[in-house]
């Protein structure tokens, strides 16, 4: 079956690659993927699948970060007039997400595949080193760039389904493809995942180009450490005293915590990503009269990434040690807990391993790699394990010429092949007969 995936993959080679620039060239940044959506649709239906958008796999009051309504219809004008089918973007009501679904058999496994769809917010290079400049492709979206790989995914998302769709007749249960808006700032997966998607998924797969799989040839089959996060105790220690006839004896612990609870919460936000905080509970004091010697406070950071968590956690510890110096306290901090909210079961990586051994085109394959970076297909993973599925997140190998996020970012478009075959082959073993 790999030698007919194989050959499936090199037919599709050019409408990959034409896909991926046509995708580059028309970038559209998170919930307004609305030519995106609407070219893949269309597509997905032509090729059989069932396809359910809108309110029905996106839970409109979840969703984060939403552009404007002003905006959003700007865009939804310039997605028509860059060709997107008017009546499929009226369809969508404003939700850009949607999923593809493929019955082969009643009962069996049902297998999700999700396939992210936003550009970033950033300006791409016109240099004429940049091939998307000096070809052609180059996004013609202001302030709109494919910069982290999304068009691929897109690309490939789609040739897979073809591959799946063409091999209906060895399969059985079901397949569904959840193309997902707005990944970038983390805000696509909760709403759709409120909205069901995940749902009955026995197994699902996730898939990014590039990231710790920097060069061609190479794969991590799985992935742990998704959305940072720090859970904090802390207690604060100062001395009680008359609060009538010394309290100049004392030391105000309750005061200290309250400065504190309300500089952790004006820590500023960093340019790089998503962070939060939050002082969950506070209990202080002994008595009336007593200047309160005792405070303790439950807080978290999180960050989207390892490093922007740590950057709050830093911030979080010198604003208490400030406030607890302010008020001549002491303090500790108890860590209870944190750190990251996804990993691939282990299961999945052992069945993306067994597939990717099979392919020549990968040389250097890991199992596993800690992510240290928000990726909110974390949420849909760790919803389909709650349910009893499993699931992991591959890193596909591709040659980049800039890092993620860079305005010079581009990828080697070949080694989109092997993706798209890889991801087929793993669908295959899972759902065939
Ligand atoms: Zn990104
Ligand atoms: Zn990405």
């Amino acid at each position: 079956m790999l030698a007919y995936i194989g050959s499936k993959v090199k037919e599709l080679e050019k409408k990959i690659i034409g896909c991926r620039r046509d995708l580059h060239k028309h970038a559209e940044p998170g919930w307004t993927e609305f030519r995106t959506a609407a070219m893949a649709i269309t597509e997905l239906q032509k090729l059989g699948y069932t396809i359910k958008m809108g309110e029905e796999v996106c839970k409109r009051s979840a969703m984060m970060g939403v552009p404007p309504a002003a905006e959003l219809k700007a865009q939804q004008e310039r997605a028509i007039a860059q060709g997107a089918n008017p009546e499929l973007i009226k369809k969508m009501d404003g939700i850009t997400g949607f999923t593809a679904e493929m019955k082969f058999s009643d009962g069996g496994p049902v297998m999700g595949f999700r396939v992210d769809m936003d550009s970033n917010d950033a300006n791409e290079s016109k240099d004429s080193d940049h091939k998307p400049a000096k070809e052609g492709f180059a996004s013609i979206n202001a302030g709109a760039m494919h910069a982290c790989g999304h068009d691929a995914h897109v690309a490939v998302g789609l040739a897979v389904a073809e591959i799946v769709a063409s091999m209906k007749d060895k399969l059985k249960g079901s397949v569904r493809f959840i193309f997902q808006p707005a990944e970038e700032g983390l805000r696509g997966a909760g709403p759709m995942v409120a909205a069901g998607v995940t749902k009955g998924l026995n197994y699902i797969l996730g898939m990014h180009v590039g990231f710790q799989a920097d060069k061609k040839g190479s794969l991590v089959c799985g992935a742990k450490g998704f959305l940072a996060s720090t859970k904090w105790d802390v207690t604060i220690t100062g001395l009680s005293a008359h609060a009538g006839a010394a309290p100049q004896e004392g030391h105000n612990a309750l005061l200290a915590a309250a400065v504190a609870a309300i500089n952790l919460h004006a820590i500023s936000r960093h340019g790089d990503g998503v962070t939060r905080i939050n002082v969950g509970k506070m209990i202080a004091g002994e008595g009336r009269n007593v200047v309160p010697p005792n405070a303790f406070m439950v807080m978290e950071t999180r960050g989207a990434t390892s490093e922007l968590n740590n950057y709050m956690a830093g911030e979080a510890g010198r604003v208490i040690k400030a406030a607890c110096d302010m008020y001549q306290c002491s303090h500790s901090i108890e860590v209870t807990g944190g750190t990251q909210s996804g990993e691939s079961s282990e299961e999945m990586i052992e069945i993306v391993y067994e597939a990717a051994k099979e392919l020549p085109e990968y040389t250097d394959i890991t199992k596993m790699k800690d992510f240290g970076a928000g990726e909110d297909y974390a949420h849909m993973m760790s919803e389909v394990q709650k349910d009893g599925g499993i699931g992991t997140y591959v890193q596909v190998g591709v040659t980049r010429m800039a890092g993620h996020h860079n305005s010079k970012f581009d990828i080697d478009e070949a080694d989109l092949l092997p993706a798209a075959k890889l991801m087929s082959y793993v669908i295959y073993k899972v759902l065939r007969k």
